[in-house]
């Protein structure tokens, strides 16, 4: 695999330093952008596997930044804040970033996040592919079986139990499951989810998707109207929190 790219927006120049020399270190191909808008442009041209952004920055602030590139990219977002009042702002508005660190945090701290967060994205990468190679493949293959807590999905026997009772999904709110469970923790945009598990050839719009992941949530939740399994990430798509 080649070196994961990560692209750092920070304005203080000490922390640049620090960020890029230890980045580098371990082996990650860093680029640095130094306000919102160049981080915009870096991200665009570069795709990072992961983003570690400062909130207050020249130009675009990186709360703004967050939300138009969570738009465009489901690359992990590591947002850094010098304030606590910003951690609110993060986590109430659901900005789309995947974890925070509170300045001043220790780069031991931050490489092993960073480092956590770049699995969970190569392992979602791996299990895509070999999602695309076992639908590509004769059927049959391995027994695949997930268990979150009282929540098991057998994806051979096409079985979902809730508490041990068995409960009846329509095929496609089966495979919208199955594409979310494969996925656990990672945010999945509509149109992703619609790409995958209607395929390309679909007419509908993404409300098809919106629509099954209601019915899903009323057999699978406990707490339908307040999901702790299928998570609204806003403005995005959904997360599966396994
Ligand atoms: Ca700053």
């Amino acid at each position: 695999m080649s070196k994961p790219k990560v692209l750092v927006v920070e304005d203080e120049p000490a922390l640049i330093d620090t960020l890029e020399y230890n980045l580098t270190k371990q082996g990650y191909d860093v680029s640095i952008a130094a306000d919102g808008e160049q981080a915009l442009k870096l991200a665009r041209s570069t795709l990072p596997d992961l983003i570690l952004l400062d909130i207050m920055l020249p130009v675009i602030d990186g709360l703004e930044v967050c939300r138009i590139l969570r738009q465009e990219m489901t690359a992990p977002i590591l947002m850094l804040t010098a304030r606590a009042d910003e951690v609110d702002k993060i986590v109430g508005l659901e900005m789309g970033a995947d974890d925070y660190l509170t300045k001043p945090f220790s780069m031991r701290e931050l490489l092993a996040r960073v480092k956590a967060m770049l699995r969970r994205v190569r392992l979602t990468r791996e299990e895509l592919a070999q999602e695309q190679q076992s639908a590509d493949a004769p059927a049959g293959g391995k027994g695949e079986q997930f268990r979150f807590d009282n929540l098991i999905v057998d994806l051979t026997r096409r079985e979902v139990l809730v508490g041990d009772a068995p409960i009846h999904l329509k095929p496609k709110e089966h495979d919208l499951l199955a594409f979310l469970a494969r996925n656990r923790g990672i945010v999945l945009s509509r149109d992703l989810i619609l790409e995958r598990v209607w395929g390309w050839d679909y007419d509908g719009g993404s409300r098809t998707v919106d629509v099954h992941i209601r019915w899903l949530r009323e057999k699978i939740e406990t707490d339908p109207a307040n999901p702790r399994r299928i998570v609204t990430v806003r403005s995005i798509g959904y997360r599966f929190e396994g």
